[in-house]
C-alpha cells in the first residue's frame, strides 16, 4: 500500500471562545494528553489575578512556578531545576513570552506541554519554535509544538488592545515571507512545501480581508485560529519559513541595533512586509498589508516605530545578517547601503 498521504503534527486539542479554561480538567483527564499527575506551571509575574485563581482551582495540586526572565539562559537554568523535581507535564499560562519559556522547558525536559493564552500577540501559539532573548536581541530554539493549546476569550478581556493587535501583524506578514519563499525557489531551487504554504496564506488572507476589530468576539476567534494555523504552517515543513521572511529578519535587525527602541514583535514585521513587498515591487500587496494594519491602529512607517528614516535604513542593511541562509528579497536584491537608503526613503513617501 503506497503512502498516499502524510501525517500532520498539530496540537491534539485546540479550545477557542468563551470559558474554554475549563475543558482543562477534561484535557488533564486524558492520559493521551497528560500522562501523569505532576504538573508544573509556569505563569509571568503579571498574571492576572483571575486567571491565576482559576487556575489554581483546576489544577489543585500543580507546582507554580513565575518566569521573570525571558533569556535563553535563564529557560535552561529553569529546564534544569525542574528536570530534578520531575514532571509530566509542563501548563504555560500567559502571553507569548511565556509560553515560549513553558515549550522550551517542555522541549528540554522531552515533557507535554499545554498553552494557555492569556494575549494573541504572536503566532507562537502553537508553533514549533521558542522565540527567547539572547545576548545579540532574539534567538530561536526549534521545540515540540503543545499537545493543546486553550485561548479563553474571557480572559482577554483586560489583555490591552495593542497585545491583541500585534498578532495580526505577525500572521499579515506570512504573506511578505511566501512571497520570499517562493522567490528561493526561483532563485535558488529551494523546495517549497505547497501544504505550509495553503496554511499560512490562509491565515493571513483571513486577517487581510476580516472587516472587524479585536473588540469583536468572532474577530478574535479569527486571529486565534489563524495563529493556530500559522503554527502548524510551520511544523508540517519544520522550520519557521512560511511565517518568516525579509519581514522578521528587519525586526529582528531592529531588535539588535534598537533594544531600547523595540516594539512588539508583531508591529515590527509588520512594517517590515509592507516594506519587503514595495521593494519586491508588488505595490498591490504593499497596499492591501498597509491598509490592513492601519484599519487596526498598527505602525505602517519606520517613525510609527518611533524610529528614523536612517535608523530604519541601518536595519534594513543589517536585516540579511539575522538570518544567514534564509534568502528572501533582501539577499536577492544585494543592494548597497546607499540604495536601499534610496528604497527606504521612497517607502516613507509612497505610505504617508
Ligand atoms: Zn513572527
Amino acid at each position: 500500500m503506497p503512502e498516499l498521504s502524510r501525517l500532520v503534527a498539530a496540537p491534539s486539542v485546540v479550545n477557542i471562545g468563551h470559558g474554554t479554561l475549563n475543558t482543562l480538567s477534561d484535557i488533564l483527564a486524558d492520559p493521551a494528553l497528560c500522562p501523569g499527575s505532576r504538573i508544573v506551571v509556569i505563569a509571568g509575574k503579571n498574571s492576572s489575578q483571575e486567571v491565576t485563581a482559576q487556575l489554581r482551582e483546576l489544577v489543585p495540586d500543580a507546582t507554580w512556578v513565575t518566569a521573570e526572565n525571558g533569556t535563553e539562559e535563564a529557560a535552561q537554568i529553569l529546564a534544569t531545576e525542574l528536570r530534578t523535581t520531575g514532571f509530566d507535564l509542563v501548563i504555560g499560562v500567559g502571553g507569548g513570552r511565556i509560553l515560549d519559556i513553558a515549550k522550551f522547558v517542555a522541549a528540554a525536559n522531552q515533557w507535554p506541554s499545554i498553552a494557555i493564552a492569556t494575549n494573541l500577540a504572536h503566532d507562537g501559539l502553537a508553533s514549533p519554535v521558542s522565540i527567547l532573548d539572547a545576548q545579540t536581541g532574539r534567538t530561536s530554539v526549534g521545540v515540540t509544538p503543545p499537545v493543546a493549546v486553550i485561548v479563553d476569550l474571557d480572559l482577554l478581556k483586560s489583555t490591552p488592545p495593542a497585545m491583541l493587535s500585534a498578532g495580526i501583524g505577525d500572521i499579515l506578514s506570512n504573506i511578505s515571507a511566501i512571497a520570499d519563499w517562493e522567490l528561493a525557489h526561483e532563485a535558488t531551487g529551494e523546495t517549497v512545501d505547497g501544504v505550509a504554504v495553503a496554511l499560512a496564506r490562509t491565515a493571513a488572507d483571513t486577517m487581510l480581508f476580516h472587516p472587524g476589530a479585536v473588540q469583536d468576539d468572532d474577530f478574535l476567534i479569527a486571529l486565534a485560529e489563524s495563529l493556530v494555523l500559522s503554527g502548524i504552517a510551520m511544523t508540517m515543513c519544520g522550520s519557521s519559513r512560511p511565517c518568516s521572511g525579509a519581514c522578521h529578519e528587519i525586526s529582528h535587525a531592529i531588535d539588535q541595533l534598537f533594544p531600547e527602541k523595540s516594539k512588539p514583535h508583531g508591529f515590527q514585521v509588520g512594517v517590515g512586509a509592507v516594506f519587503a513587498s514595495f521593494l519586491r515591487g508588488d505595490q498591490p500587496t504593499a497596499q492591501h498589508l498597509a491598509r490592513a494594519l492601519r484599519q487596526h491602529a498598527m505602525p505602517v512607517l519606520p517613525e510609527d516605530l518611533g524610529l528614523t528614516t536612517d535608523e530604519f535604513i541601518a536595519a534594513v542593511v543589517h536585516a540579511p545578517s539575522t538570518r544567514p541562509g534564509r534568502y528572501t528579497i533582501l539577499e536577492h536584491l544585494d543592494l548597497s547601503h546607499e540604495a536601499i537608503g534610496e528604497k527606504v526613503r521612497e517607502f516613507v513617501q509612497a505610505f504617508h
